[in-house]
């Protein structure tokens, strides 16, 4: 095994500068993937990290997001920072947000998107606006490749489908399900550096008099995954932006469960949970009239 892979440190920690070195090693045995470690390091507390790891952060070729006719992809080393600054459509507006506010400045440099949906918190910043773009998460192992819908990969709290032999490699995005415009909120007790209460994303795409054609919502901190709102969306669609923004308390958010804890009752993050949904329709609403002012001014000069 020495000699197959590049190994720049002793012991059983690993760190390797290729996928196909990664995924030679998980094929001997299990191993602890380490990407930006925000979540792995903070968890050991005060003991040092011991066992079989694989640190995957000098694969360079897995920092890319690239675009084919088909896909958006991203690679399973893209930072945070690397996701606020890409060269998205608006539909990824959600996710660049939800960029923005994970932790501080220095955890977005270190931290992956794939790490967030690999450590699978019932609060991780990075599910509700991957839902709204029906993202699928790459899955790589020594036989092959395999691409899980991202509400199949996420089974539970702190639980994915990933098998022992395999490492995410990426999370793709069908181009189909890029258009419109997008938003993520969270509410927590502070702005930042908090775990959420509750947190939503939506993607929206209207016709040329604001009517809604496509809607997908997702919220999460509210229920053990975080999910798509499949009733909402279908009670939004055919309605314009004003009436969704009045209405939204009659949709059924029924398929949330909120728990109580210490940082807010389940009452609190469900009524939380619309009134967050009711301001992001409410910024497209705006968005959509600013723009048919925009383009009135044009077309009278
Ligand atoms: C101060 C602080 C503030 C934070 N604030 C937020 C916040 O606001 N919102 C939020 O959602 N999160 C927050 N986090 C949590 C964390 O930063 C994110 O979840 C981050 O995106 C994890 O990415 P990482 O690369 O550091 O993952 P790591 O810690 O390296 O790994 C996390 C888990 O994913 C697994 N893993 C990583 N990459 C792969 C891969 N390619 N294949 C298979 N398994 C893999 C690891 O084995 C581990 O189980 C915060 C953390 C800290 C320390």
């Amino acid at each position: 095994m020495q000699n197959l892979l590049t190994v720049e440190a002793t012991q059983d920690y690993l760190r390797v500068n290729s996928i196909d070195e990664a995924l030679a090693a998980l094929a001997i045995g299990p191993r602890l993937i380490l990407a930006g470690g925000t979540d792995i390091f903070p968890r050991l507390q005060d003991r040092q990290l011991t066992g079989h790891v694989l640190d995957i952060s000098g694969i360079s070729e897995l920092s890319e997001i690239s675009s084919s006719t088909e896909y958006w992809h991203i690679g399973a080393m893209v930072s945070w920072r690397d996701i606020s600054d890409a060269n998205f459509p608006p539909a990824f507006d959600g996710l660049k947000a939800a960029a923005r506010e994970v932790g501080s400045v220095q955890i977005q440099n270190r931290a992956t998107l794939v790490g967030n949906l690999c450590n699978a918190s019932p609060a991780a910043d990075g599910v509700p606006p991957l839902l709204t773009l029906d993202a699928e998460v790459e899955l790589s192992s020594k036989s092959g490749v395999r691409y899980l819908m991202l509400t199949s990969f996420i089974q539970g709290n702190r639980k994915t489908s990933i098998c022992a032999d395999e490492m995410v490699t990426g999370v793709r995005i069908p181009k189909l399900s890029t258009g419109g415009n997008s938003g993520f909120l969270k509410l927590g007790t502070r702005s930042y550096m908090i775990i959420s209460i509750s947190m939503a994303a939506i993607r929206i795409e209207t016709d040329i008099a604001g009517v809604i054609v496509n809607a997908a919502v997702s919220i999460g901190a509210c229920s053990e995954v975080a999910q798509r709102m499949l009733l909402v969306e279908k009670q939004l669609i055919g309605r314009s932006l004003e009436k969704a923004v009045d209405q939204i308390d009659s949709c059924q958010f029924v398929s949330l469960a909120p728990i109580d804890d210490v940082r807010a009752t389940a009452a609190y993050r469900r009524n939380a949970s619309i009134e967050i949904v009711r301001r992001l329709l409410l910024a497209q609403k705006t968005d959509f009239e600013n723009s048919v002012m925009t383009d009135a001014r044009i077309t009278v000069s």
